[in-house]
């Protein structure tokens, strides 16, 4: 047990644990109608056992003869076969060597690389293989002993058919393929701890895949071998292509070790989440717009995207073999020599395009991106919808010089029309562009009376009822009456402005980041009323 590796470790004492703390031998015979029959017989008159010879084997002690005419011992013609069977390890427990080619022994077969059982059978399996490979053998038949944990129902119990919280795994594989089953069973549990069945892990598996072949499919056309044979060294790449690649070929070292190290569930989260985040959510984004160009960078973005889609399925082969074949097939296959996707080489790390720079400059334009999408998206404007002008504040020169980097990725994927980065700090000021009557307020206070505040309300200065607001109260005189209103009556329509311009302000916390949007709708959302409209029309004139 100790010359074997164990993943995880510390099964190694469950089986140290078996062994020290057995009293008797390995009853190796079982009463059971279906087994391996022992094949022996005994002399019906002084039950001395006679054993088959070698050559004779397999027997079936019931219906062959034993290899004796008479009993050693008394001479007797008479023999009864053996009724018991052999327990089921006894077979089990020389595999290994089997699959080597037993009694003659491939070495490269022998001892197995790797040995992958549950948690359940260490006691049996593993140990009969070490018991009887080091009887017949004399060394351990195994060099790495890999525990998966058991599969619990979704309540945390072991499924059980009375417990009724079992899942048969031909309903997974129904209703979400058997590839998205795998993801579960992968991403459920750290190696050698126990699964609970997870319905939402077999569906974000199937959502996965369906956005990883959504992406193939829109960037299919826009890929071939054409594209995947041009010298990168010729290819104008953008610092958002640099940063995929090096988001890519840090991801291909880091799964290769995590495989290795039999961390299974370590290196199907890190590819679902480069391919989703990454990939799909930001990358194919930022480089649509330069997909149907015919130049140099149109080149890199296509060579980028092929090599880092190829790639991607080649990385998630172990985990999802059929999708990954599909895949393969549908948009790489034809381009390279090898049959199918499980017969491609294992990618390896390019470490010339693993690019810190690249990727600080890539995770900058993915913020500023990100927050420019929420932006239309809060507002239900189109993502295609230009935004006229987008001024970016930051205190860093180094963050501003990688801004104007990615510059025009942001503005090509955002639709900006002027991107300016700037040093420093915006002069902001806010406009008080009307101050608005709370009618589910007033309405029942004043009833008719209302409409007489409303009038004074927009008859008056907008920043002279924001001053009064300011100090608690608004005094307001109409229609030969006084009325008193709290800040709770009113609502307060501002605007900020930068150099005389309204804009719309973003402020993003990690890196300090001050984003100035003059938006298509400089001007106001629709439901703001009349009175805003004609407050406007006062500050602007
Ligand atoms: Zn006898």
């Amino acid at each position: 047990a100790k010359q074997v590796r164990w993943v995880p470790e510390h099964m190694r004492q469950r089986l140290i644990d078996w062994a020290e703390s057995m009293d008797w031998d390995w009853v190796i015979s079982r009463q059971r109608i279906f087994a391996t029959p022992i094949p022996a017989w005994y002399c019906t008159s002084c039950r001395e056992p006679i054993v088959a010879e070698e050559r004779q084997l397999p027997v079936t002690p019931a219906k062959d003869k034993p290899p004796v005419e008479r009993c050693p011992k008394c001479n007797s013609e008479s023999f009864e076969p053996e009724q018991d069977v052999l327990d089921t390890w006894m077979d089990s427990s020389i595999t290994i060597a089997v699959h080597a080619g037993w009694p003659e022994l491939d070495r490269r077969l022998f001892p197995a690389d790797l040995q992958p059982n549950g948690t359940d059978i260490i006691r049996t399996w593993d140990y009969y293989l070490l018991v009887r490979h080091l009887a017949l053998l004399g060394e351990a038949p195994y060099r790495t002993v890999l525990i998966n944990g058991m599969v619990f129902g979704e309540d945390g119990r072991k499924m059980s058919k009375s417990l009724g919280n079992y899942v048969d795994t031909t309903m997974a594989r129904g209703k979400y393929g058997t590839d998205a089953l795998r993801q579960w069973a992968v991403i459920g549990a750290s190696t050698g701890s126990d699964i609970p069945f997870n319905w939402k892990d077999v569906d974000f598996g199937y959502r996965f895949m369906r956005k990883f072949w959504n992406a193939a499919r829109f960037a299919g056309p826009h890929l071939n071998a054409k594209i995947a044979k041009l010298d990168p060294k010729k290819l104008k790449f953008r610092p958002i292509d640099r940063w995929i690649l090096s988001r890519l070929n840090r991801l291909i070292g880091q799964t290769t070790g995590w495989l290795e190290d039999f961390q299974f569930n370590h290196a199907m989260g890190a590819i679902q989440t480069f391919v989703w985040h990454e990939l799909c959510d930001m990358y194919i984004e930022e480089v649509k717009h330069r997909l149907y160009g015919d130049d140099l960078t149109a080149d890199a973005a296509r060579y980028a995207l092929y090599h880092v889609m190829l790639t991607a399925a080649k990385l998630l082969a172990p985990f999802t073999p059929h999708f990954s074949e599909e895949i393969y097939q549908t948009y790489f296959g034809k381009d390279h020599p090898y049959p199918s996707v499980h017969m491609s080489s294992w990618p390896e790390v390019n470490k010339k395009l693993i690019d810190e720079s690249a990727e600080r400059a890539g995770e900058l334009a993915n913020l500023i991106v990100g927050a420019l999408r929420q932006f239309k998206s809060e507002r239900k404007m189109a993502l295609s919808r230009e935004l006229p002008s987008v001024v970016i504040y930051t205190s860093s020169r180094e963050t501003a010089k990688q801004l104007k980097e990615v510059g025009d990725d942001i503005a090509g994927t955002m639709r900006v029309g002027k991107l300016n980065i700037k040093v420093g700090k915006p002069k902001l000021a806010e406009r008080v562009l009307a101050v608005e009557p709370e009618m589910a307020k007033l309405g029942p206070r004043l009833r008719a009376d209302v409409r007489l505040i409303v009038q004074a309300l927009r008859e008056a200065k907008p920043e002279d009822l924001a001053k009064q607001l300011a100090k608690g109260k608004l005094k307001l005189r109409a229609g030969g009456k006084r009325f008193e209103l709290a800040p709770e009556d009113v609502k307060v329509i501002k605007e900020t402005a930068s150099a005389g311009r309204k804009v719309e302000v973003i402020d993003i916390q990690k890196p300090a980041l001050t984003l100035l949007i003059t938006s298509p709708r400089s001007g106001l959302v629709r439901r703001r009323t009349r009175s805003t409209r004609r407050a406007r029309r006062r500050s602007a004139s």
